[in-house]
Order: C-alpha cells, then sequence, then structure tokens
C-alpha cells in the first residue's frame, strides 16, 4: 500500500513564494504541507548554497533566506516539510503523487497552492549544446551550489535582469566576466531605467548591481551568434551591434528571460493564458480548489512572488478581506510584469539564430531543419520524438513555440521523469478511481 499523507492545504514550491503562503497559512491556524524538489527551500532567487545550508535544520540554516521569516516559518504549528521530493502527479481531484529517492506517496489535501515557480527560456543556436554553455541562471545555480568558477573567463547572454543577477554571483565568486549581451535595444533599456521610477526599490536594486558590475561592459542590441568549440566550449561569436566578435571564454550562459513552470496548473485543468496561469484578482485559478501564486502566474520578481505568496496563504485560509487588501500593491507588481515584457520583448534575430544542423530537442537529437516541415507540435512530436526525452519538452518546447509559434499542449502525467515505483502507483490509481 503507498503511505497516504493529510493536510489541508498544499504548498507546492518553496521558493519566496511558497514559503509565504506556508507563513500566511499557518498564522491562520491552517495544517499545510510545503513540498519542493530541492535538498533545501528557497526557491530560485534563494537558493541554499552548498556547504552554507548542510544542517539538518530545514530552512533555519539557509542564509540567503531573510532571517525574520525564516524564523517564523521555523518555529510554526502545523508545517510539514517535504524536501527533495517531486509532485509527479495528479491522481484525483484533492490529491497528488510525489515521490522522493526512496519511495512515493499520495498527498491528500482541501485546497492547493501551485507556487512553482519559472524557468530560463533556451532558445537554440549553432553550438548551445557544447559542454561549457548552460542558461544564464543556470549557471548562477551551479555556482550556488558548488561549481568553482574562480579565474573563468564568462561571457553571458540574452535578455533580461537575471543576466546582472547572475553575472554578480559569477563575479562575487571569483569568475572573469567579459561581457554581458543583452539583445534588447538601448532605447529599450532606457523605458525600462526611466519607468522604474514608479518602483524606487528595483531601480535602487538595479542602480546597486549596475555599480557592482561597473568594470563589466554591458552590450545591448547584442546578442549571441555561435558557441565554438570541438569538445568543449572554447570561444563564442557575438553580434554587438553592427560587428561580429569573437571572445576565447571558459563558460557561457545564455536566458532569454522567464517562462512560468505550468505543467502542473495544466495536469489539473486549470486554464492558461499567455502562457501563464489564469487567474482572478484574489489569485483562484479556474480549477475551485487551486490557487496560483509567484512566477508560475506571471514572471515579475521576488517581491510580487512574496506578496502573491502571502495573499494565497490568507485566501487559502478564508481571511479575504485581509488579501483583498493587498490587491492595490499587486495591481503595482503586475504593471512592473508588464514594464518588464514590454521593454525585454524579444528581438526577431534571437528567433532565427538556429541553422538547420542546430539541435532543438537535445534530449532526443532532433534537429531544426528535421521540424521545418511540420506544422504543429503534435505532428512533430509523434513523428520525430521531440519533446519525448527526459525533461519532456520544457526545454524544446518552449523553443518551439517562439521558433515556429506552436502552442504546447497534450502533456501526459508523470510530469518528471520518474521512478518505475511511482509508475506503478499511478497506473494503480487510475485503474482504482477508472
Ligand atoms: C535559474 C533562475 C535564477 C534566478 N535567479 C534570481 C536572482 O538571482 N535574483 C532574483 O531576484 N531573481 C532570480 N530569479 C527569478 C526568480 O524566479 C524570482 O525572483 C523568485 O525566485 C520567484 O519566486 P517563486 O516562489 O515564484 O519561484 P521559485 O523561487 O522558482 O520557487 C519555485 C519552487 O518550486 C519548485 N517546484 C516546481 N515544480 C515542482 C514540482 N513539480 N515538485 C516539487 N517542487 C517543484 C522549484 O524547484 C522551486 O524551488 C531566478 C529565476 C531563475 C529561473
Amino acid at each position: 500500500m503507498m503511505p497516504e499523507l493529510h493536510t489541508d492545504i498544499a504548498v507546492v514550491g518553496a521558493g519566496p513564494a511558497g514559503l509565504a503562503a506556508a507563513l500566511a497559512v499557518c498564522e491562520h491556524g491552517g495544517r499545510v504541507c510545503l513540498i519542493d524538489d530541492n535538498a533545501k527551500p528557497g526557491g530560485q532567487v534563494w537558493r541554499a548554497e552548498l556547504g552554507k545550508a548542510d544542517s539538518q535544520v530545514w530552512l533555519a540554516n539557509n542564509p540567503a533566506i531573510p532571517a525574520e521569516l525564516a524564523t517564523r516559518l521555523v518555529q510554526a504549528d502545523k508545517l510539514r516539510v517535504l524536501t527533495a521530493t517531486r509532485v509527479v502527479a495528479v491522481t484525483a481531484t484533492g490529491s497528488l503523487l510525489l515521490e522522493d529517492t526512496q519511495k512515493s506517496v499520495q498527498l491528500h489535501y482541501q485546497t492547493l497552492i501551485v507556487a512553482s515557480g519559472a524557468r530560463e527560456l533556451l532558445l537554440p543556436f549553432p553550438g548551445w549544446t557544447l559542454p561549457g554553455v548552460t542558461g544564464a541562471g543556470g549557471l548562477q545555480a551551479l555556482v550556488k551550489q558548488g561549481l568553482d568558477v574562480c579565474g573563468k573567463r564568462i561571457v553571458l547572454a540574452g535578455s533580461g535582469p537575471l543576466l546582472l543577477a547572475s553575472a554578480a554571483t559569477l563575479k562575487a565568486a571569483g569568475a572573469h566576466v567579459l561581457l554581458i549581451a543583452e539583445q534588447a535595444k538601448s532605447w529599450q533599456l532606457a523605458g525600462f531605467v526611466w519607468a522604474l521610477r514608479h518602483w524606487p526599490a528595483k531601480l535602487a536594486q538595479a542602480a546597486h548591481l549596475r555599480w557592482a558590475l561597473r568594470q563589466v561592459p554591458y552590450r545591448a542590441g547584442s546578442y549571441v551568434q555561435a558557441a565554438l568549440g570541438k569538445e568543449r566550449l572554447q570561444a563564442v561569436r557575438l553580434k554587438l551591434g553592427n560587428t561580429v566578435r569573437e571572445f576565447e571564454c571558459d563558460w557561457l550562459g545564455v536566458g532569454f528571460g522567464l517562462l512560468p513552470n505550468t505543467e502542473l496548473l495544466q495536469a489539473l485543468g486549470c486554464e492558461l493564458q499567455n502562457g501563464t496561469a489564469k487567474v482572478d484578482a484574489l489569485l483562484q485559478s479556474s480549477h475551485p480548489d487551486v490557487l496560483v501564486a509567484g512566477e508560475a502566474c506571471g514572471i515579475g520578481g521576488l517581491d510580487k512572488a512574496l506578496l502573491e505568496g502571502r495573499m494565497a496563504g490568507l485566501v487559502a485560509t478564508g481571511q479575504i478581506a485581509a488579501a483583498k487588501a493587498l490587491i492595490p500593491e499587486r495591481e503595482l507588481h503586475l504593471r512592473f510584469s508588464a514594464h518588464l515584457a514590454r521593454y525585454f520583448a524579444l528581438s526577431p534575430a534571437v528567433q532565427e539564430l538556429a541553422d538547420a544542423d542546430t539541435m532543438v530537442c537535445r534530449c532526443e537529437d532532433v534537429r531544426h531543419g528535421e521540424l521545418l516541415g511540420y506544422s504543429n507540435w503534435r505532428e512533430a512530436k509523434l513523428q520525430t520524438r521531440c519533446g519525448m526525452g527526459a525533461c519532456q519538452g520544457r526545454i524544446c518546447g518552449a523553443a518551439c513555440s517562439t521558433l515556429y509559434g506552436w502552442p504546447v499542449t497534450g502533456n501526459r502525467p508523470p510530469l518528471l521523469p520518474t521512478r518505475l515505483g511511482s509508475l506503478l502507483q499511478l497506473e494503480s490509481t487510475e485503474v482504482s478511481s477508472s
């Protein structure tokens, strides 16, 4: 028999949104189960640094998490935390299949808060699968988890504020960041910075980052054309304005902005809008028992994630007036999200970097040239196996949406590559509920 857990409120994702949601639930007496697939809570922005967070204390020893939040969470009653645990499937209304390295567990909840965060948009270009090429935020995460980049020459390219945040982490780790190539044009960046006057804290944060990176060239209207090397990355070819230059380097981090993680929401049957969970002003999804918070319902950064997490926790515990009081502040964050999307919109040039030989689906070795003959994701998937590998279309699905305009639909359980034991449990659950 599969072990079963019962909770009032389940929160998927222990990033800022999930932690804030869990705290709000606890403060109002609810019983909450917080699930995250990382070894420590914190999500992307507060990712626990290896070696600095290896105590058994589940949260208090991650110094990236603000001390007050950490302390209140550690003291919270009725909070159960499952780290290194993934949600792999929806088994029935109000039930999720979870797994860790040892076992599968069925979790029953009354209300679910999905705070599953975001991932980077990776677009294919010649050489992007060479060892030494990673996502820009991915490289930041590797460094936080112990990759030694001291003295390494690094180029960052792509789009959005994450390039600066990654550069700051890499520089603090002793790397030599040669250049940041931002695809947005100078006038877009100027517009973005001008608009930041409505968000003084973000303006201060941007100024602080730019000051910390004052010796790192930051080139607008610039993008990667190719990663060069035989066995491993040796150099990168960049289009810098009207010129093309090659830089020898050890690492290349490339990310073209962020995409909400919506696979669980899709499995739950929640409606999406422009690739993001469709929610009302109180973060209620189209599914009656499912609330969404943080990047999963729109890219907007840390402050938005914290606020929405709190709102979702309040709504889940029936504190509707308190949640409603936060709506005006959320609207300010939503305006910031809209500015971000507007000023860092991708130029057509970066959507056309792949040549016929460029790998699009790196799990199943499917190249751009092979995909050109298809008209939709399903057809391409069935004929080429694109999107059917280990990442289950998380990387190439988004790339295909951007390159060919295909909506990615029809994902099936499990949500992630899964232990055989979980697959058997999934099958027996499906049989018994049918
Ligand atoms: C690679 C990367 C690096 C970033 N670095 C920064 C930075 O340095 N500074 C900054 O301001 N912003 C950064 N961001 C932006 C960041 O998304 C937000 O600022 C903030 O972390 C959003 O909080 P969140 O709680 O919505 O999501 P997240 O912090 O992303 O937390 C979501 C959590 O849910 C977990 N999860 C998702 N699906 C499942 C599942 N099925 N089962 C179990 N767990 C699941 C994820 O592993 C993650 O821990 C980064 C984003 C990315 C993608």
